[in-house]
């Protein structure tokens, strides 16, 4: 498809999908400490203040972007655009240490469009860990690269094969998508990367804790060594080290500091009874007037399904997202949030990871997190774009008096 029109594309395919993956990592699992779940605040008015070296006026980038990026209000870079997207320009590969919501998509779309725009024999490709985490990185890209009729080709699992294979052959030059389906087209020889020249991988922390690690050096092992690479992490690991040794050439390393988007939030426990206690006081907490738009986690499909019907039976405007919907399901459930046709989205971890909505006040955990660092991830998505978020996690009280 071309970066002329916004399509109404993917063609979402009807048929559940399946998670595919089974966290193959070996993070500890059980037992969190509940008073890790508090913590107030930080300040962040009297947090010192990110003084950009640049405006995007000033990068050296085809007017066309330039332009584009105006109509989208980016006028000031954000810390990590600021100081990676000079490196990009330059040719040079780029380790970027930010989480989501720092603004590390336009940190790679902007060199990344330019190098297309500029050299007709360059193709990239991105990866992304989650399908909702590619198709706002392919919209992100749409945007940027508006009316440049570069060709793109989103290949996600959970949507139309045909398309993707049509967009193929029409000679996508930007390949945006997730593991597991960019492999089956190389495998298909549908995809061929041997002439690709960019190798972008987003969230690298993430598609390793879901076991992608084989299919990203696969995918890698593809591509000529002289190519420039963009890896975007929110945290590094033994692991992500030996796999950026590997695949990059003396890198630029760009670091956030203020990535931890969990310090803007104020987390608190609610402490329950029962089941029924436990509901009542959810019930309770989302009918305030300040939680305005909340995300619930909680842990497998089925309970999040249930959990979504007992609130709507209860007047809630809600909805749900889970691995067993289909991608089209996903995709509503999100656009309906996003625009607060809903204000509340029950959802699973997987569900959940990499989705970008600027306004959510809360982040209820209905059911702890296996993993810490999926409690950080979780609260993350409130708290964004220096805002105060809340975070509340319903916790068990175990053999305590209640009167
Ligand atoms: P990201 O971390 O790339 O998912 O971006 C988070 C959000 O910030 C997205 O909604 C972007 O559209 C927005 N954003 C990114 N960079 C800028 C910028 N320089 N100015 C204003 N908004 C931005």
């Amino acid at each position: 498809m071309p970066y002329t029109y916004r399509s109404g594309r993917p063609g979402a395919s009807r048929r559940p999908t399946k998670n595919r993956r089974a966290p193959q990592n070996s993070r500890k699992r059980g037992y969190i400490d509940p008073a890790r779940f508090i913590a107030a605040a930080k300040n962040t008015a009297t947090s010192v203040a990110y003084e950009p070296k640049h405006q995007f006026s000033d990068f050296d980038v085809n007017p066309l972007i330039a332009a584009n990026l105006q109509a989208k209000g980016y006028t000031t870079p954000s810390p990590i655009q600021d100081q990676a997207i000079p490196h990009g320009l330059a040719g040079r590969d780029v380790l970027g240490l930010a989480s989501t919501g720092t603004g590390k998509t336009a940190a790679f779309a902007v060199p990344v469009l330019n190098k297309m725009m500029a050299d007709p024999d360059s193709s990239a490709i991105i990866i992304a860990p989650t399908r909702e985490l590619a198709e706002q990185i392919e919209a992100e890209f749409r945007s940027i690269g508006k009316g440049s009729r570069l060709m793109g080709a989103l290949l996600i699992g959970g949507s139309s094969m045909r398309t993707q294979l049509l967009d193929l052959k029409a000679g996508a030059r930007i390949i945006i998508g997730t593991p597991g389906r960019i492999k089956d087209h190389l495998e298909r020889g549908t995809l061929k990367l041997d002439n690709f020249s960019i190798a972008v991988l987003d969230e690298v922390d993430r598609m390793l804790d879901m076991g992608f690690i084989g299919d990203i050096r696969h995918i890698l092992s593809h591509m000529p060594n002289d190519r420039q690479s963009f890896f975007f992490s929110a945290t590094i690991t033994p692991a992500i080290r030996t796999l950026i040794d590997g695949f990059t050439d003396d890198p630029v390393t760009v670091k956030i500091e203020s990535s931890r988007a969990s310090e803007n939030v104020h987390q608190d426990v609610i402490r329950y009874n029962d089941r029924s206690d436990k509901f009542a006081k959810l019930k309770e907490v989302l009918a305030h007037e300040s939680v305005s738009k909340a995300i619930i986690f909680d842990e497998t499909q089925r309970g999040v399904e249930r959990l979504y019907k007992s609130l709507e039976e209860h007047g809630f405007a809600v909805d749900s997202m889970h691995g067993g919907k289909s991608q089209g399901q996903r995709q509503r459930a999100l656009r309906k949030f996003k625009q607060s046709e809903v204000n509340f989205l029950v959802a699973t971890d997987v569900a959940a990871r990499g989705i970008d909505v600027a306004d959510i006040t809360h982040v209820i955990n209905y059911s702890t997190p296996e993993v810490y660092d999926d409690y950080i991830h979780r609260i993350g998505r409130a708290g964004r774009a220096g805002k105060t978020g809340y975070s509340f996690t319903f916790v068990e009280s175990r053999g305590t008096a209640h009167f």
